[in-house]
């Protein structure tokens, strides 16, 4: 047998949750967003499943291109434009959108002399402050594209920096609203939060993220409470147990010391995996589907597991660290931090079964 650890990527889940994304936003195309290796799932994977989505978006030019030549003929758009002038012949061949975000990326396309018209989303930035123009360059960097040859469909396009918070979009919606009022082109506003809780800001185009991968972008909704599935379970078993006595430790720092004798069961699964190394002792597991805690330091390539109220339990026991029947939110959540980044970190070692 083989090291029992896997990613097991439900297809079925994924369109699910596209049928969630378009249940909230009918009057809009959808445009999957699968940068990051579609947030650790997998590009093409998830592009095959999600096949009827509107377009997708990524981040560079070799995503986009691999998407083309594996035959997809939707609105492919990267997320944060071209980066050089080199770069523009390949948009122009492989019919790639781009976002332009400041004027330099202007400037290139002016001077490119390309003999097709690419379509661009005019980026925003109404309030976050990352990419994009702000609102009294707006109106001059929209004047210059709608003059460029080598420019096509222009759409409108901002990003939110709170729809997964109290604060809400309420400012930034302003802004573009103001912005965009009177002009006949379409727009591209939300991202998974956004899309759930802002039927307002839905626009032309919407940009899930998250949301396709069964995951809450909120602190204070389940996905479950959303009506999502998960898709990536991440699943392990027991590879070595242990019996504690009272007072000894196990693994690194010895961080964690029995207090009460204890079994401890050692889980195929570290943080080379994926798994994050600051989860502490507490962070939720399922051993032979029942919850328990994982305790002291993760190690690299091991963690370890309370079998103390397991008694059933031993080697070759399943593990599941996230995903069916144990929201990554919840590992996220007592590690500090956000499923996003659990989802986008599933080591490349990790083998991946489609299920
Ligand atoms: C990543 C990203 C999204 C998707 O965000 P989610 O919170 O995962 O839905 C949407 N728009 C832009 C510009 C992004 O960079």
């Amino acid at each position: 047998m083989t090291r029992p650890l896997q990613a097991q990527i439900d297809l079925s889940a994924l369109k699910h949750n596209l049928g969630v994304v378009r249940g909230h936003a009918p009057q809009s195309r959808t445009m999957a967003v699968i940068k990051a290796n579609s947030y650790g799932h997998g590009m093409l994977r998830v592009a095959h499943a999600l096949d009827t989505a509107d377009g997708y978006a990524v981040l560079n030019v070799e995503e986009a291109v691999a998407l083309r030549e594996a035959g997809f003929n939707q609105t492919i758009l990267l997320l944060e434009g071209f980066f050089s002038v080199d770069e523009l012949p390949t948009l122009a061949e492989y019919r790639l959108a781009s976002v332009i975000h400041c004027p330099e990326q202007i400037e290139m396309l002016e001077m490119s002399g390309l003999p097709v018209k690419l379509d661009v989303f005019l980026k925003l930035n109404s309030g976050m402050n990352r990419l994009g123009f702000r609102p009294e360059a707006f109106g001059a960097a929209l004047q210059r594209l709608q003059a460029a040859r080598a420019v096509g469909r222009i759409t409108l396009m901002t990003h939110f920096s709170c729809a997964d918070e109290a604060q809400g979009i309420a400012t930034q919606l302003a802004c573009f609203d103001t912005l965009a009022a009177g002009l006949d082109a379409p727009r591209s506003l939300a991202n998974s939060a956004a899309i759930l809780r802002y039927p307002q800001a839905h626009g032309d185009w919407v940009r899930p993220g998250i949301m396709l991968y069964g995951s809450s972008p909120f602190a204070d909704a389940s996905a479950a409470s959303l009506d999502l599935k998960p898709v990536m379970t991440l699943t392990s078993a027991i590879i070595g147990v242990q019996e504690l006595q009272v007072g000894e430790a196990v693994g690194y720092g010895a961080a964690f010391r029995a207090e009460q004798p204890a079994r401890v069961g050692i889980v195929a699964c570290g943080y080379a995996d994926g798994y994050p190394r600051h989860a502490p002792t507490g962070t939720p597991v399922l051993v032979n589907g029942q919850r328990s805690r994982i305790l002291g330091r993760v190690s690299m390539d091991m963690l370890c597991v309370d079998l103390s109220g397991i008694p059933g339990a031993g080697i070759g026991s399943p593990v599941t660290l996230w995903g069916k029947g144990l929201p990554v939110e919840e590992i996220a959540a007592a590690a500090g931090t956000i499923s996003y980044e659990l989802l986008c970190a599933l080591a490349a070692r990790v083998p991946v079964v489609e299920i």
